[in-house]
């Protein structure tokens, strides 16, 4: 099994670009923000805690994301791998998908990272403001609150994941054909 984390700033195309991905490589996709934003539109227990937490720019506790991928991982069966999108997202994170994964005999294969300018991060968002519902999308100071916490808690990922040989960071600014063709050429 392949277990590739799909890394990178808020707005850097990663949900964008994660179909393709899935569909080329026979993985399962595992975006914990969509999985949260469905927990919410349920209007589950957990939904509600999350909610104040996501729609003020802030993570969620570490355990409920790692509990929602490790249910993922066991209940998913015929593919090739899995595709983990925004997730993880602190070092404490990392480590605990490190343990999961060993759990099953398996290594994770690699971090595809996209990378684009703080400044395409603001413009990207504010696009996808206009398309998508998110409540996350919609105020300013989320949005650079959202910015802040990525650089303070897991743009430190990058340095995990590089000091593990893993890291594949790939130009994520030009047209979504240009960054998909990048990401395949890294992948193949
Ligand atoms: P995303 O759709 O990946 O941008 O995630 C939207 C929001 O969900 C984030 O801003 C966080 O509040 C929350 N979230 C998603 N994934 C995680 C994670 N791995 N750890 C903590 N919070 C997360």
């Amino acid at each position: 099994m392949k277990y590739y984390v799909l890394f990178g700033p808020p707005g850097a195309g990663k949900g964008t670009q994660a179909g393709a991905m899935v569909e080329r490589y026979n993985l399962c996709h595992i975006s914990t923000g969509e999985l949260l934003r469905s927990e919410i539109a349920a209007g589950t227990e957990l939904g509600l805690k999350a909610k104040a937490l996501i729609d003020n720019g802030n993570l969620v506790p570490d355990q409920v994301v790692e509990d929602m991928i490790e249910a993922k991982f066991r209940g998913t069966k015929g593919v090739d791998g899995f595709l983990l999108d925004g997730f993880p997202r602190t070092l404490a994170q990392a480590e605990a998908l490190d343990s999961m994964v060993e759990k099953h005999g398996e290594n994770v294969t690699a971090c595809i990272s996209i990378m684009i300018p703080d400044s395409l991060i603001k413009t990207r968002i504010a696009h996808r403001a206009l398309v998508e519902d998110r409540a996350d999308d919609a105020r300013p100071e989320v949005v650079e609150h959202r910015i802040e916490t990525y650089h303070a808690k897991t743009e430190p990922l990058i340095q995990f994941y590089k000091a593990a040989g893993k890291y594949k960071e790939i130009d994520g600014t030009g047209t979504i054909e240009e960054v998909r063709s990048r990401i395949f050429e890294a992948m193949d």
